[in-house]
């Protein structure tokens, strides 16, 4: 084996699902997005639906086709960037249910698709995707005529609970849907966590599925393990890898392992990354390279280790967001192509 070996626990994956849908008195639903969190959308969806969901999010159409044949027909699958010019027969032959963002997208779909699915989008203050308060005002009786299957909004700040602009979010939603009679959804992991006035019908969350922040009861889902390629001795005054970043200060083992940058391992990690192997902590030595990293080994007891593990027991994969200044998210929808997948259920 020459890659890396990431290992995408389903079973922890289901649990997660189970575990937020506890913390609701209402449907929780799933999202799948960038082939879902870059797990892959087949198995990701497969588990899920199993676990329980009944509806699904996707980004793009394209995502939504690829759902649809992982899941067959049934579950909803909601498309967030709501109906496209061009997206018609995509959204018709593969049932999915678009989430209408602007007049234009809801003239497109009750011209191309009358009586197809589909839900509303509505902005209230994030000023990304959806209607806004006054064009919903204008646009909402003949489009209730209609029956829509969702009105949904996104939170802006629900990782951070204090935030005011929740509360502020909450009160625009309210105002633009009570006492209409449609199932409304306004919260992902973040607002699913916020509590009970955030749930509505239906939650929708994606990173917490996936072990991520700010869910963080979450199990771990993913593993990362590194064979080793070849270990050498440097002598202090030696150094390691382009730049001469890191120079040995007494003598040390570097072992080499076959994962770069070119498989989502940013180059803003190196200073603060380790590896692990049990529970040695093993920091990596110099720059990250394409499809190489060097690391020191020089406290591990065994002379030449098999592997490293990169994602594991001891560092997840928000402790890679916080080496590289980034977010879960991005470490999760980086991760490379290349590696050998295998999925543990
Ligand atoms: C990505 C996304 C979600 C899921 O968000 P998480 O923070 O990953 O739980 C929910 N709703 C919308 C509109 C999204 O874009």
């Amino acid at each position: 084996m020459s890659t890396g070996q990431l290992t995408i626990d389903l079973e922890a994956l289901a649990a997660n699902w189970r575990a937020l849908n506890a913390m609701s008195t209402t449907e929780t639903a799933a999202v799948v997005k960038a082939n879902g969190y870059g797990l892959g959308a087949d198995p990701v969806a497969r588990t899920l639906a199993q676990a329980g969901a009944r509806r699904f999010f996707v980004a793009a159409a394209e995502e939504g086709a690829a759902v649809r044949a992982a899941l067959g027909p049934g579950p909803m699958i909601g498309v967030f960037s709501g109906h496209m010019a061009g997206d018609s027969a995509l959204i018709r032959d593969n049932d999915l249910t678009p989430m209408l963002n602007s007049v234009d997208q809801v003239l497109r779909h009750f011209e191309t698709l009358p009586q197809h699915a589909f839900g509303i989008q509505l902005d209230t203050g994030m000023n990304r995707l959806g209607m806004e308060p006054a064009e919903w005002a204008a646009l909402r009786d003949p489009v209730l005529q209609q029956m829509p299957a969702l009105l949904m909004s996104h939170l802006a700040c629900a990782d951070e609970p204090d935030h005011f602009m929740n509360a502020k979010q909450l009160r625009c939603f309210r105002e633009m849907t009570d006492g209409l009679g449609v199932p409304r959804s306004l919260s992902a992991t973040g607002g699913t966590i916020l509590g009970e006035a955030y749930h509505f019908d239906v939650t929708r969350p994606g990173v917490g599925l996936y072990g991520g922040r700010p869910f963080e009861e979450a199990r771990p889902v993913v593993a990362l393990d590194l064979p080793v390629i070849q270990t050498r001795e440097v002598q202090p005054g030696e150094t390691v890898g382009y730049g001469n970043t890191w120079t040995a200060q007494r003598p040390s083992r570097i072992a080499t392992v076959p994962a770069g940058y070119a498989d989502g391992l940013f180059r803003a990690l190196a200073p603060k990354l380790a590896l692990w192997h049990g529970d040695t902590r093993c920091p990596i030595a110099g720059r990250i390279s394409m499809d190489l990293i060097t690391v020191d080994i020089t406290e591990l007891s065994e002379e030449a280790p098999e592997a490293l593990s990169l994602l594991g027991p001891n560092q997840g994969v928000d402790d890679l967001a916080d080496a590289a200044g980034t977010i879960g998210y991005e470490i999760l929808t980086a991760l490379g192509a290349r590696y050998a997948r295998s999925y543990r259920s």
